[in-house]
């Protein structure tokens, strides 16, 4: 990785909180999200006093002000590089230096050893969890089948360990080796998810060492575990989740590789459109991307299997032979 690349990288981690703190921004707190008056110079709109709103786990912002969206040149928002880009008037490149400048140390000390490391994989784990209950009333309650549970081995499990009483999602690498379990609590215990101390979700794509046997050149990205297990369910076993709503340069690399296109259906709030955007920028430099924008507050995982294929192209009818 370039000193730019890493710059960029290490920029996008710095907490959006700090930034905002740091120009003195006060938002409140509402339905799991920042809110308030918008800061940006673009914002003209004396009536929008409340249509700038952050999402701390993201790590993203946007204004959803008509006038200040235009201004943006229809950018609904972005991530603390764009926004401190804005509020300095500045490049990117010049808002990530400064970013690094004002909160670096912190960051910094952490990073070069992630960017430097000779290692970028997750070695694979030398255990595998036994007795796992694909039948699960969590499971049932998010739509997820037994048999599809079964065939992705997902399951409740009630042994010992970090993932005792959780639904343990096992994640392979591309290679078919089995790197960690995402341990999903059950019973809305903090945090939502568990893993293996070590593991770096930022290096895998969940259920890539199926989709990329699936026989298809164009792979469906989502964010979440249960989103790819719904899309799974309705048919298409070209279906891979970030574990998040950002892309790494290793899952940059890896869908590269895999994948000739890549279809975008990310969440449809307004965090998920923004980093549908990012993403998609991204991408494109690399592959051919295609977005499908999803109802406002809307996650693929809240779709029966019907509605999932009426949302993607018609050319992705599900395979012959599979289970439904
Ligand atoms: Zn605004």
């Amino acid at each position: 990785m370039s000193a730019g690349a890493i710059n960029f990288q290490l920029a996008k981690q710095v907490p959006i909180a700090r930034v905002l703190a740091h120009y003195g921004v006060q938002l409140h707190e509402t339905g799991g999200e920042l809110r308030g008056q918008c800061p940006l110079p673009e914002h003209t709109s004396p009536e929008s006093r409340n249509s700038f709103s952050v999402n701390i786990a993201r790590n993203l912002w946007c204004c959803q002000s008509q006038s200040c969206i235009y201004a943006r040149d229809g950018e609904l928002g972005g991530t603390v590089l764009d926004l401190v880009a804005r509020l300095e008037r500045c490049s990117i490149r010049e808002a990530a230096v400064r970013l690094i400048e004002w909160f670096g140390a912190g960051e910094v000390m952490r990073v070069p050893v992630q960017a430097t490391s000779v290692s970028q994989t997750n070695l694979p784990l030398r255990f595998q969890l036994s007795g796992l209950e694909h039948s699960h009333s969590y499971l049932e309650g998010r739509g997820i089948t037994a048999l599809t549970a079964r065939t992705l081995g997902i399951g409740y499990y009630g042994g010992p360990g970090i993932m005792q009483g959780r639904v343990a999602i096992p994640v392979h690498n591309g290679a078919h080796e089995l790197v960690a379990y995402a341990g999903r609590s059950v019973d809305g215990e903090d945090p939502k998810y568990r893993f293996p101390p070590g593991f770096h979700k930022s290096r895998e794509l969940f259920l890539l060492h199926r989709a990329r046997h699936s026989g298809n050149s164009a792979v469906i990205v989502v964010e979440g575990f249960f989103d790819a297990a719904k899309v799974w369910q309705a048919g298409h076993r070209n279906v891979v989740a970030l574990m998040g709503s950002s892309l790494s340069d290793t899952q940059a690399g890896l869908l590269q590789k895999h994948f000739r296109q890549a279809v975008l259906m990310l969440d449809g709030d307004a965090a998920g459109q923004a980093a549908t955007a990012a993403i998609s920028r991204r991408l494109s430099q690399i592959m051919e991307v295609e977005t499908i924008l999803l109802r406002p507050g809307v996650q693929p995982d809240q779709l029966a299997p019907k509605e999932i294929n009426e949302t993607l192209p018609p050319r992705f009818r599900p395979g012959k032979g599979l289970e439904r």
